[in-house]
């Protein structure tokens, strides 16, 4: 809902013609997971010609809004524009984010107070401790809970603490898909590894019971 994309005029390298492009420069993490997906991948800026399908790839600054993570902004600029262009998109863009926040505060709820339907409350510390990522290390900095939880479901294993073994590996599945959607590779390792430490967890018949376990339990939530 407050990821936000702009619209350019791009000409397309491959069969010469002008079209409008969308292109992400705001992303909400909370919201569009799938966005934060995208940005590990390296795609979010990738915008296929209406004409000729062939994908570009376009570098426009864009700031990160993670609500649960510290720092909350993650800023990337553009490698095609200089520190004062990035630095004056990178203002506009916190401002576009700030409006949008402000604006949920101020609407009613059902019950007629004013709330967020978000949750968000705009913090002016969040401005004060963005971080800047350049482009290329940006999808490996967002992925980066993802990897803490795989290490956590390494170590739990290790240590034989089934429970939250069996915690980190569920979380793990459903970060996954959230990210990538269900259809990718990443989640059905993380499914595949979800049943494995189910089975181990001895609560099964068989490997294939356990496994068809995970599919329900991840199907259910
Ligand atoms: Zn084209």
């Amino acid at each position: 809902m407050l990821s936000l994309p702009t619209h350019i005029s791009q000409q397309c390298r491959d069969c010469q013609e002008r079209n409008e492009v969308t292109c992400w420069v705001l992303v909400d993490g909370g919201t569009r997971p799938d966005l934060i997906g995208r940005i590990i991948r390296g795609s979010l800026q990738e915008v296929a010609c209406p004409r000729c399908s062939q994908i570009h790839r376009l570098e426009l600054p864009v700031l990160v809004f993670r609500q649960e993570t510290s720092p909350t902004l993650v800023f990337s600029p553009s490698r095609a524009m200089n520190d004062a262009e990035n630095s004056s998109r990178r203002d506009q863009l916190i401002r576009i984010l700030k409006t949008q926040i402000e604006t949920f505060e101020l609407r009613a709820g059902p019950d007629g107070k004013r709330n967020a339907p978000l949750g968000y409350k705009w913090q002016a510390s969040w401005a004060e401790s963005i971080a800047t990522v350049g482009r290329a290390e940006l999808g490996l900095y967002l992925s980066q809970s993802l990897e803490r939880e795989k290490l956590g479901l390494i170590h739990f294993r290790e240590r034989g603490d089934v429970q939250r073994a069996v915690d980190a590996a569920r979380s793990i599945v459903e970060t996954t898909r959230s990210y990538f959607g269900s259809d990718d590779l990443e989640y059905a390792t993380a499914l595949n590894n979800f049943g494995v430490v189910l089975n181990e967890a001895g609560l099964f018949a068989d490997a294939a019971s356990a496994h068809r376990e995970a599919l329900n339990i991840i199907r259910s939530s």
